[in-house]
């Protein structure tokens, strides 16, 4: 396979008044290029701080413990081998071991990120295609000179394709005719109609769905190889959330670029990936194709979040709370055994003397994080086939 990410027992601890939170625990993670693979889970399973953690977003009191995140870039690979030898491995760089100068020249080009809010990503007081034609200008800027520590201070300044723009100089400043024009092709990429005009258009005189479409451009201003949306249509109505997965949709398949979709809808998740992990309690329960999770799933989880939605494939797969309390993440509360024991109809013994092992479920690439994934398919259908 030919894997652009590989994520290795990553943990990401909140450092709180109440104490440690374990939000994403030695969590794994493989995504290939060019498909798109979804993280489907509950609020607070963590799946937002794996995306966050992935682009270098976490902000104190969080922190990023342990972990390799493997990133397949020859060139970056290039680029930092002298100064930082054990992080490269042939064409991949982990880049947790890498300057934070060098993660943050990422964003944009390698990685962007697109939120369930786009008043985020966009400054009131410019124009839409003002703040597009300073992300490519930035975008430019940073790959005409990777190695320009200058050239990376000015992006963090400005937007990243999409990063919270908190300080914006005034663009005029330093955009050229030559950005102005490829806003305005971003614009048309994500179908926003006129976008001669809409270009001068401030974000308020934006509707929601257009203004999601402008943050996609935003995203897509430095060509990423990875694109993370983070719930992108929740905030949405039904019909404008079909259009911009459709539009995602769209650009995937013409830019070939790899989607981490973040999503707690399964009909989403049956919509638009090739892959699935299942998170559960700041760990990927069950992960595999489509058909592996929705079809033949071992973990008793997916089986209760498969249990919970009355229809797949609509709009109204939302997840139902599913019996029993989410266990709490903080350290000093949590036990060395299955996270899901506490609310899991299968629990065994075994289950509560250690944490289960990622084993592989029948095919490779179906892993499970569950006593029950090296029982046979045979011993597995002896079991009551709704749990829940
Ligand atoms: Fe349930 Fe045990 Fe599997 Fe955990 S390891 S999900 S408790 S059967
Ligand atoms: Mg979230």
């Amino acid at each position: 396979t030919d894997d652009i990410l590989r994520v290795n027992d990553l943990s990401t601890r909140f450092f709180t008044e109440q104490g440690q939170v374990n939000a994403v625990d030695e969590l794994e993670l493989r995504i290939e290029r060019g498909e798109v693979f979804g993280i489907v889970g509950e609020s607070g399973s963590g799946k937002s701080v794996t995306a966050r953690s992935v682009i270098d977003l976490i902000d104190a009191p969080g922190e990023i413990v342990d972990g390799e995140i493997w990133f397949d870039d020859a060139e970056l690979a290039e680029r930092v081998r002298e100064d930082a030898p054990d992080a490269v491995d042939g064409s991949f760089v982990d880049l947790l071991s890498v300057s934070s100068a060098v993660r943050q020249s990422l964003r944009g080009t390698s990685f962007s990120m697109i939120f369930q809010d786009p008043e985020s990503s966009f400054n009131p007081s410019l124009t839409v295609g003002e703040q597009l034609a300073e992300a490519v200008e930035v975008q430019r800027r940073a790959s005409a000179n990777p190695r320009s520590t200058k050239a990376k201070t000015d992006s963090a300044e400005y937007s990243f394709g999409n990063l919270l723009l908190s300080t914006v100089l005034p663009s005029q400043q330093f955009v050229t005719e030559e950005s102005r024009e490829r806003a305005i092709e971003l614009l048309e990429l994500v179908g926003i109609p006129d976008p001669v005009e809409r270009a001068d258009e401030y974000p308020h005189e934006y509707s929601g769905g257009m203004l999601q479409r402008a943050m996609i451009a935003q995203a897509l201003a430095g060509e990423p190889d990875v694109l993370i949306a983070d719930e992108p249509t929740t905030a949405l109505d039904v019909t404008i959330q079909a259009q911009i997965l459709d539009l995602l949709d769209d650009l995937q398949t013409e830019t070939g670029m790899t989607i981490l979709l973040i999503t707690h809808n399964l009909g989403v998740v049956a919509r638009m990936c090739d892959r699935v992990g299942v998170m559960y309690a700041g760990e990927i329960v069950e992960r595999g194709t489509l058909e592996d999770v929705f079809d033949d799933h071992v973990h008793p989880y997916t089986e209760g979040l498969l249990g919970s939605i009355p229809e797949l494939g609509g709009a109204n797969g939302q997840l139902e709370p599913i019996g029993g309390n989410v266990p709490s993440l903080l350290d000093h509360e949590m036990e060395d055994r299955c996270h899901f024991a506490d609310r899991c109809p299968m629990a065994m013994e075994d289950c509560l003397d250690h944490p289960p092992e990622f084993d592989a479920a029948g095919s490779e690439d179906h892993t499970v994080r569950c006593v029950l994934a090296t029982q046979s398919y045979t011993e597995r259908e002896a079991l009551p086939p709704n749990y829940f």
